[in-house]
């Protein structure tokens, strides 16, 4: 590809995970955003990225001695931001807000602009103040700024874009920019919607409905979101209410899922919408230096002893949860990692669901577990997931942990030290699922349902384990029953026989979960496949 000239990409994202305490990311969808940049970095490709300075990131939460998450905000400030000199201005609510706009460049990452309104012209400060908090008239006020003012950013710093790509449909009013624009050149509204396609790629994430985010039409009217259009051209692109997928999929020349089985997935879940970009595969990848201890990847080249360095890992994590818990786990004995968002279909308390089974495993101390994860701050769902999580350790304290306050560093150390990376989707409701990969080039051995982007690379039992061979029914019940009797079959027939009998075997299944998964989800290989199936034309 280095002979060609390479279209110029402007990648919009609400989060960005770059480096643990730069709390400007929740989850999985901030971390594919600080890989795929530094990924830009490293291999030389010219994109920037469009995102917004939190004052006060996602939620802390910790647990309160009952054992229930609470969440604690801060104001957060940050040494290493360039400032640009650049100010734009967005039209919200009827008032003009002003976004400074600060450079990032120190993470190794291609360069990164967030967009701040936390200004003392501003009346409405506090729009870049929480990310993901609040409610419908915020989310929409903070979109616009993404969005509206993330193009705005470009022309004023003079960045020349030849592909517009929307991580998630957070970014799409970034289109409505781009459509007004070229009204305001003459084009109509339906040429002007066209030639905007012909610049748009978009990115969708979520396999769950309720996830793919939607607002009252009245709303966006009132919030001046709908940017000149009128209310039939906002239902002509995003429906009533105004779905911000439909949009983004009316609004985009070509589409992603984050797996292959997700593309599938996704291909059904919109085939009604009519005049939408065809959805492809490309499957999530991580940044290895970022996650990878590159003694294992060395190690699995054979310039190493693999279960040496996977030890020494091993000891760290329960160094730091006695550190942070006060409990020792046993260095010699199974240890099982599971970190996720609290949402119901992640399931994370597949593992509990037979005390016959589980009970004697955990009390004789055959298998120990480390969770961690948060619930969003407004969901009582999750929050009660995580409640029950904290619950088990009780029940068997000393054999199960949880993490409070879960972030990259957390993450980087369960992916490192844990034997085993457990992951129970209720398929095909995960769409890719990073951690996996982390863990499997750190030697972790993924223990998954065949969700994600693990049917990709999974081979029983030679470079980790699937079980419940991609069931799925209507009947949740019946599917979680199937699902955790295949869970206990597979640990107990298995993993904790290979683990404690058979370490010769383990250390090659290791070795080959290292090198089948190394290149394949390796963020240069989503970047080349961005290029060739997404940017190119
Ligand atoms: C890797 C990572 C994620 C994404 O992992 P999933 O497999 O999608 O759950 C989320 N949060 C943190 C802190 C991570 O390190």
């Amino acid at each position: 590809m280095s002979d060609r000239v390479l279209p110029r990409v402007a990648y919009f994202s609400m989060e960005y995970g770059l480096e643990s305490d730069f709390k400007i990311y929740a989850g999985g969808l901030g971390i594919l955003a600080g890989d795929y940049l530094k990924g830009a970095k490293d291999h030389d490709y010219p994109i920037v990225g469009i995102g917004i300075l939190w004052k006060q990131g996602y939620t802390d939460q910790l647990v309160d001695e009952d054992g229930r998450p609470y969440d604690a905000y801060k104001n957060h400030r940050y040494e290493f931001l360039k400032d640009t000199g650049v100010k734009v201005k967005v039209r919200i609510r009827q008032r003009d807000v002003w976004c400074k706009v600060w450079l990032v460049d120190c993470f190794g990452n291609a360069p990164l602009y967030l967009l701040d309104t936390d200004l003392p012209e501003n009346e409405d400060r506090w729009i870049t103040g929480q990310l993901y908090g609040w409610f419908g008239e915020e989310r929409i006020a903070q979109e616009m700024v993404l969005g509206i003012g993330g193009v705005r950013a470009l022309r004023a710093l003079g960045v020349e874009v030849d592909v517009y790509h929307f991580n998630e449909g957070h970014a799409v009013f970034a289109a409505f920019e781009l459509i007004r624009e070229k009204m305001e050149k003459g084009m109509g509204f339906e040429e002007a919607v066209r030639a905007t396609r012909e610049e748009v790629v978009f990115t969708t994430h979520t396999p769950v409905k309720e996830g793919n985010e939607s607002h009252y039409l009245d709303r966006l009217m009132y919030m001046g979101a709908n940017h000149g259009l009128t209310l039939e051209q906002l239902v002509r692109l995003g429906g009533a209410p105004f779905n911000m997928t439909v949009a983004a999929l009316r609004l985009s020349r070509i589409s992603n899922a984050v797996a292959q089985l997700h593309a599938e997935t996704a291909n059904k879940m919109w085939e009604g919408v009519e005049g939408r970009s065809e959805i492809i595969g490309i499957t999530n990848a991580i940044h290895l230096p970022t996650w990878v201890d590159e003694r294992m990847l060395r190690a699995a080249g054979g310039a190493g002893d693999l279960w040496e360095i996977h030890m020494e890992n091993k000891r760290a994590l329960i160094a730091s949860v006695k550190e942070r818990t006060g409990v020792e786990l046993d260095p010699d004995a199974l240890l099982i990692g599971f970190s996720r968002r609290a949402a119901p279909y992640k399931r994370s308390d597949l593992i509990f669901t037979d005390p016959k089974v589980i009970d004697p495993l955990l009390k004789a101390r055959k298998v120990q577990i480390v969770f961690s994860g948060k619930a969003h701050p407004l969901d009582d769902t999750g929050k009660g997931i995580v409640a029950n999580l904290v619950k088990m350790t009780r029940k068997y304290p000393g054999s199960v942990v949880f993490l409070e306050n879960y972030d990259m560093r957390i993450g980087r150390m369960l992916t490192r030290g844990a034997d085993v990376w457990l992951n129970n989707p209720r398929r095909p409701l995960e769409a890719s699922g990073t951690s996996g990969m982390k863990a499997a080039m750190n030697g972790v051995l993924n223990l998954s349902t065949l969700d994600g982007w693990w049917p990709e690379a999974c081979r029983h039992g030679v470079n980790g384990w699937q079980f419940g061979n991609g069931f799925t029914s209507p009947n949740v019940e019946e599917h979680d029953a199937h699902d955790a009797r295949a869970l206990y079959r597979v640990l107990t027939e298995e993993v904790i026989p290979t683990y404690y009998e058979h370490r010769g075997k383990w250390v090659e299944m290791m070795r080959q979960s290292i090198l089948t998964t190394k290149d394949r989800f390796d963020v240069k290989r989503m970047l080349e496949e961005y290029y060739e199936r997404m940017y190119q034309k």
